[in-house]
């Protein structure tokens, strides 16, 4: 999980909400937010609903940042990584959970999602919003050794966790979102809440559906537009879409652009065709582990992956301005960008 100083997209998040929202069928929310997780966290609830909920969502989202964030020195995050090379470290039960979905999906991506990469993004300093230039690539290739996730041991009788090498570090800005997103439904779901968006920084989270049973049409952005116009909509009920895309964070130098998802073999920013990728599923952690291990893999790999995956599917955006569904993807979405256009990949 990332804290950056830049809040990016308040206001595209915001337009995502308006359009989940605006539709015949009544849905009249109301909406708070809060800077957490490095994001912009909003919350939309029936009016009928009570306020108190909004605090105590709130509540359990900044809770599992106090584990999870690099930038709090005592998350247990933190402890981990001070520990690297050294000596196990304890964590609480939710941090394992994620830590092992962690390195199960970067098993299943074949190393392309990796929680150690935070060395190479520490390097980078895309995520704080400091970078102003590429890292000397000498320094790039010595930090690149410290990614590899099978040297995160994990010790379930003891809940510990231990980094083999000194200088390696996890980070779980890749999968925590989604996590947290689950987290909050649950909440919302043990409260009896019937309808809910959770919307963590642009990965969106659908509880129920509108009223009447008619699915939430959540916008998929315009990678090359950040003034939040989308280019389609899913339409969904209890389910969850996130995208990972090269205009999340980036910064540019000498007319190039270095965005904030690292290939873990190169130790660059990721550069093949795409320019955004979405995953729908039903559990947001899996959307997002996903949505950043597709990014990386690009449409070849990606599609075999997501197609190996019941109950998941993808929607790849390419820097050309196509848009290629994964088998099931159809179902959910309808392109509204004629600028776009939808083409079977191969
Ligand atoms: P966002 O968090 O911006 O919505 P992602 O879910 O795709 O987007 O996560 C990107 C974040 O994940 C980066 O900011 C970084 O912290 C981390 N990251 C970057 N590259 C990788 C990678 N190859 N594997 C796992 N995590 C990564
Ligand atoms: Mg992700």
């Amino acid at each position: 999980m990332k804290v950056t100083s830049r809040p990016f997209g308040i206001l595209n998040l915001l337009i995502i909400i308006i359009l989940a929202s605006c539709s015949s069928e009544e849905f009249n929310p109301r909406s708070d937010n809060r800077l957490l997780l490095g994001t912009v966290c909003v919350l939309s609830l029936d009016r009928s609903e009570p306020v108190e909920l909004f605090e105590k969502a709130f509540e359990i989202i900044a809770g599992e940042e106090r584990l999870m964030s690099l930038q709090i020195e005592d998350s247990d995050l933190s402890e981990v990584n001070r520990a690297a090379g050294e000596s196990y470290a304890k964590v609480s039960p939710d941090t394992m959970e994620v830590l092992q979905a962690a390195k199960a999906y970067a098993s299943m991506s074949g190393g392309a999602f990796d929680p150690t990469i935070a060395p190479l993004v520490g390097l980078w300093g895309i995520v704080t919003g400091n970078a102003v230039s590429p890292p000397d690539p000498a320094e790039i290739e010595a930090v690149r050794k410290l990614t590899d996730y099978r040297k995160v041991l994990i010790n379930e009788e003891d809940h510990s966790v231990f980094l083999t090498d000194k200088g390696m570090k996890v980070d779980l800005g890749g999968i925590a979102k989604g996590y947290v997103g689950d987290k909050v439904k649950e909440f919302l779901l043990s409260e009896g809440v019937e309808r809910a968006i959770i919307n963590l920084g642009g990965n969106i989270v659908v509880l129920g559906s509108k009223p009447g049973g008619v699915p939430w049409k959540i916008g998929i952005q315009n990678p090359f537009d950040n003034r939040g116009r989308h280019i389609g909509l899913v339409s969904v009920v209890d389910s969850t879409v996130v995208t990972s895309g090269i205009y999340e964070r980036f910064f540019e130098y000498e007319g190039k652009r270095y965005h904030h998802i690292l290939d873990p073999w190169t130790g660059y920013p990721v550069e093949n065709e795409l320019a955004s990728v979405s995953v729908i599923a039903e559990k947001s952690m899996d959307a997002d582990a996903l949505s950043t291990s597709l990014f990386v893999l690009g449409i070849d790999e990606g599609m075999k992956l997501i197609e190996e995956i019941e109950g998941a599917e993808a929607i790849f955006v390419t820097k050309e301005k196509e848009v290629v569904l994964s088998s099931g993807a159809g179902n959910y979405f309808e392109l509204k960008d004629s600028d776009f256009s939808i083409i079977s990949w191969r």
